[in-house]
This record gives C-alpha cells, structure tokens and sequence, in this order.
C-alpha cells in the first residue's frame, strides 16, 4: 500500500479552493504553509491554518525569505489572476520544487502551467460543472472522472441487464463497462447492506443502484438504456 502523504504542502492563494485545500490538509494532520497577498484574509484565517503569511508569490526573493525551496510539495491555488497564477508556478519550478500542482481556470490557462513546471494540473470548476451537468442529465446518479477518458458512475441497470447472471448480460461486448459493486433495492429498506462487490453469478434486479466503470462514452451510453 502507498505511504500516507504526510510532507508539508505550501498552498499559495487561499481564495475559496485554496483555504478550503489547506484546512482539509490541516484536519488530517499534515503541515500547511498558507500564502496569500491579501493581509486582511490571511489575517482571517490565524487560527484555521497554523502557518499563514501574506506575501506577493510573483517575487522569488519572497519566496526565497520564507523558506519556499525547502518544501518538495506546493499547490498554487491563484484562479483569478491568470498572470500572477503562471509567474508563480513558473518560480516554485525554478526553485525546483519536487511537485507542484497547480489550479486552472481553462484549458489554455492549464497547458501554460504545465509548460511552465506545473506537475499536476487541476481544474476544479470545469470538473464539478462536468459532474453536475452529468448529474442533471438525469439517469446518472453520481459521477467520477477517473481519468482524462474514464468514469465510475452510479446509475440503476437497464432491462436487458435486469434477471440474468452478470455474466450473460453482455455488458462488456454490448456496452463495453463493467459494474463493480451492487446495492440492492432492498437494502434501502434497511433489510440488507451496503454496496457489495459484484461476481459473474450476481442477478441484477430493478431499481438496485450499481457502481458502472468504463470510457466516458461507454458509461454514458450505457446509463442512457432505459
Ligand atoms: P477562488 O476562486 O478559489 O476563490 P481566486 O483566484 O479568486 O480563487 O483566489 C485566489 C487567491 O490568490 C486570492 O485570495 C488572491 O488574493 C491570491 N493571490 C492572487 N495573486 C497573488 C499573488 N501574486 N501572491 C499571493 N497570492 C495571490
């Protein structure tokens, strides 16, 4: 099993993605250098985050003072200010950080940053608006991108799935997915568990939630069965 990544992280802008990446990093115990240029919300956030200095990240020689090159670990979490966002992962490269992930708002923003030594590129208000318009589409009822092309979702199994062994439903051949895990309908009665993992011999029933993984399209598809 992967150790537990407990080395310290310096989260750089905590805006709204930012402060709630370094509380979470705070609650489960690993150490959080939080910057921001704005005084007055770092001042809100003594307290929350243990380690948190206001300091403009586009100037090395700031970086350099507050001890920014001795983290192997940082996430720049500056959306908004595309430029100041590029300049400073372009520094904490150039300090030669060991892995830096970095926030994008848009495709374009997301390739400069890798271009410029981001190692991991995130871009959570395009994902979450992915997840939600999956969600609203209606028969897909919850929705993880895995990858740039694979999905897990939660969905319940069309007819011709319903009755037979997994085995003989052709998933793979019709639909090319696999379910993973099945939660009867019963046990939302309280009458059984939880989700369980499923076997060729499992028989799928109506309305039984099942976990669903595969290319995104083949999900897709394969939720839109009625
Ligand atoms: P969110 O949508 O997560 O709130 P924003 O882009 O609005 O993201 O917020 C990013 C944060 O980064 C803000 O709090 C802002 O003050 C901070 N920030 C912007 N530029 C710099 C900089 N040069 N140095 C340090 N922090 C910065």
């Amino acid at each position: 099993m992967a150790e537990l990544q407990t080395e310290p992280v310096v989260v750089i802008g905590l805006g709204r993605f930012g402060s709630a990446l370094a509380r979470e990093l705070v609650e489960r115990g690993t150490e959080v250098l939080g910057i921001d240029n704005r005084p007055k919300l770092v001042q809100s956030m003594v307290g929350q985050i243990p380690h948190v200095i206001t300091a403009d990240t586009t100037d090395i020689e700031a970086l350099r003072q507050l001890g920014v090159a001795e983290f192997n670990r940082a996430v720049v979490a500056i959306g908004t200010d595309i430029q100041a966002s590029i300049l400073t992962t372009s520094l904490l490269s150039e300090l030669g950080i060991a892995d830096i992930w970095a926030k994008a708002i848009s495709e374009q923003h997301g390739k400069i940053l890798e271009r410029v030594g981001a190692h991991h590129v995130v871009a959570p208000e395009h994902d979450m608006g992915e997840r939600v318009a999956h969600l609203l589409s209606g028969r897909i009822l919850d929705y993880v991108e895995v990858d740039a092309d694979f999905a897990v979702i939660k969905t319940k199994p069309p007819r011709d799935v319903v009755g037979i062994p997994l085995r003989d439903s052709k998933l793979r051949s019709r639909w090319d997915v696999t379910v993973v895990a099945v939660k009867p309908q019963a046990a939302m009665a309280g009458r059984q568990p939880g989700f369980t993992y499923a076997t060729p011999d499992t028989v799928l029933n109506y309305g039984d939630l099942i976990l669903v993984v595969g290319a995104i399209d083949a999900v897709e598809r394969f939720a839109a069965t009625e």
